[in-house]
């Protein structure tokens, strides 16, 4: 099966602004930032999306959310940040391989529309 865009620049293969890593994920800038702070936290398993991630993957997904925050202040989001996940085209999914967006840097409003 061929890589995901997200698995090419975790490799390297393309280029990524990679803001951290380690064994389980990697942050990246989105390269169409919605705010001053928009990083995707990808994991290294290429999970297509998060209703197809298992059982197997829940520690993953734990892994995530604890990650998000660290990674959200040591890019200075302060105390406000937002993460989002989209899941399937209609709610805008539009790379098939799991990531957080995490929002932050400026006032977010609710509800996102
Ligand atoms: P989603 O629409 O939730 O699947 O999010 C995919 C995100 O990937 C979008 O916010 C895009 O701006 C972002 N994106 C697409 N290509 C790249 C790239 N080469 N480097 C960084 N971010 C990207």
């Amino acid at each position: 099966m061929s890589q995901t865009l997200f698995e090419k620049i975790i490799a390297g293969d393309i280029p990524g602004d990679i803001v951290y890593e380690d064994e389980h994920c990697v942050a990246f800038r989105d390269v169409a930032p919605a705010a001053p702070v928009h990083l995707l936290l990808v994991p290294r398993k290429p999970i297509p999306k998060l209703a197809e991630a298992s059982d197997g993957d829940s520690a993953l997904l734990g892994h995530l959310l604890r990650t998000a925050p660290k990674v959200a202040a040591q890019e200075g989001c302060g105390e406000a940040f937002r993460l989002v996940i989209n899941n399937g085209e209609g709610a805008g999914q539009s790379v098939f391989h799991l990531h957080l967006h995490i929002i932050g840097g400026r006032e977010l409003s609710w509800p996102p529309g």
